[in-house]
C-alpha cells in the first residue's frame, strides 16, 4: 500500500492538533482564554464563560455562544464587573498586553466571594515572535476555605476555643516589636487557677475540662478589642495588653481575679464550682531585649502570688 500523500498527512496532523487543543480546552479543570496579538479572542473554553459569569450579550463570536473572533474588550468589561477590585484587574490586563514578556500569577477575589487563581503567559512562535497571551483561571475558593479553617485551628486551643500558646507567643513578639517602634506601653499578665488538681480529684477530668471552658468564658468577657487572652497549657493562661501601662494592667488583673472568684463555673448542665486564680503582672521595660524577658517577670510575679497565699495579684513593675 502506498503511504498517504504529504498533503493528507499534513491535514490529518492539523486535525489531530485541533482535536487535541479542543480536548485540552474542554476537559481542563481550568478556565482558559487565548487572546491574539491584536487583542482578538482566539479561543476559550465553556468553563471560562461560566467562571467569569460572562453575559450572553458579550458572546457574539464567530461560533454561537462564544466570544471567538471578537475583540477582547467586551469580555474584559464583563470580567472587570465580576471581580471585587475591577480597576486593579483592568490596569493589570492592560499592563500585560503592553508587556508580553511579563509572567502573571495572582489570586483574584470575586464580588460573589469566590477566589480565582489566575496565571497567564505569552504565546510565542519558534522564532520568538509574539502570537498573543494565554490565560488560565482556577477556582480555589474551596481550598482557600480549608486553608483558613486550618489556620484558625492552628491558632486555637481545641478544648476551650481560646488562642493557644503558639499564637500567644507569635502575637507577643509582634506587640513587643510594635511597642518598641512606637514607644508605647505593653503589659502582660500570667494566670494560674488555684488548686485546680482538687477540681479534677473531686469532679473528674471532664468536670475539670468544663471548669476550664467556663473560666475562659469569664475571662473573654473582660477582654477588649486588641487584647489577647490565651491558654498557655493546662490551667495556665496569659493576657497580652497592648497600649496598656502597668497601672491599667494591674486594675485589669484585679477585675479578672474578682470575676473568677465570684463566677459560678459550670461543671456540667446543673452543677457549678468556684475557683480562684493567681495573677502575675508586668510591663515592658526599656532594658528588655525580647518579650521572653517580660514573660519571665510575669511568671516570677505569679509565683509570688502563689507563695503569698493565692487568689492574689502581684505586680513586677
Ligand atoms: P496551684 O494552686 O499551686 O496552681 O495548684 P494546682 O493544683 O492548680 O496546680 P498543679 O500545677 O499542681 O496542677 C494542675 C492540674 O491541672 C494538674 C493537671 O492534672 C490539671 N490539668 C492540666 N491540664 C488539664 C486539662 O486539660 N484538663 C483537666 N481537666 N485538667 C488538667
Ligand atoms: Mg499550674
Ligand atoms: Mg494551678
Amino acid at each position: 500500500m502506498n503511504p498517504p500523500a504529504p498533503t493528507d498527512a499534513g491535514q490529518s496532523d492539523r486535525e489531530f492538533q485541533l482535536s487535541l487543543i479542543q480536548a485540552i480546552h474542554e476537559a481542563s479543570p481550568d478556565a482558559i482564554l487565548v487572546v491574539d496579538d491584536r487583542g482578538r479572542i482566539a479561543s476559550h473554553n465553556r468553563r471560562f464563560i461560566d467562571m467569569m459569569c460572562i453575559p450572553n450579550d458579550a458572546l457574539r463570536g464567530l461560533q454561537p455562544g462564544t466570544a471567538i473572533g471578537q475583540h477582547d474588550d467586551l469580555i474584559l468589561a464583563a470580567s472587570v464587573a465580576a471581580v471585587k477590585d475591577g480597576a486593579a484587574l483592568q490596569a493589570r490586563v492592560l499592563e500585560l498586553y503592553a508587556n508580553p514578556e511579563l509572567e502573571d500569577h495572582c489570586e483574584v477575589e470575586m464580588k460573589d466571594g469566590r477566589m480565582i487563581e489566575r496565571h497567564s503567559t505569552a504565546l510565542r512562535g519558534p522564532d520568538g515572535q509574539y502570537f498573543g497571551r494565554v490565560w488560565f483561571f482556577r477556582d480555589i475558593t474551596h481550598q482557600k476555605r480549608i486553608e483558613a479553617a486550618l489556620h484558625e485551628l492552628a491558632r486555637h486551643d481545641p478544648l476551650t476555643g481560646v488562642a493557644n500558646r503558639r499564637y500567644f507567643f507569635e502575637q507577643a513578639q509582634h506587640e513587643f516589636a510594635r511597642a518598641r517602634r512606637h514607644r508605647t506601653p505593653l503589659s502582660i499578665t500570667g494566670i494560674d487557677i488555684d488548686h485546680f488538681k482538687n477540681v479534677n480529684d473531686r469532679h473528674g477530668h471532664d468536670g475539670g475540662d468544663a471548669v476550664l471552658r467556663s473560666f475562659c468564658g469569664v475571662a473573654q468577657r473582660l477582654i477588649r478589642e486588641g487584647e489577647l487572652f490565651a491558654r498557655l497549657g493546662g490551667e495556665e493562661f496569659a493576657v497580652l495588653l497592648p497600649d496598656t501601662p502597668i497601672d491599667g494592667a494591674s486594675r485589669f488583673a484585679q477585675r479578672l481575679r474578682r470575676a473568677a472568684a465570684e463566677a459560678p463555673l459550670a461543671l456540667d448542665g446543673e452543677r457549678t464550682v468556684r475557683c480562684t486564680i493567681s495573677v502575675g503582672v508586668t510591663a515592658l521595660r526599656e532594658a528588655d531585649a525580647a518579650v521572653e524577658d517580660c514573660l519571665r517577670r510575669a511568671d516570677a510575679a505569679l509565683y509570688r502570688a502563689k507563695q503569698s497565699g493565692r487568689n492574689r495579684v502581684e505586680v513586677e513593675a
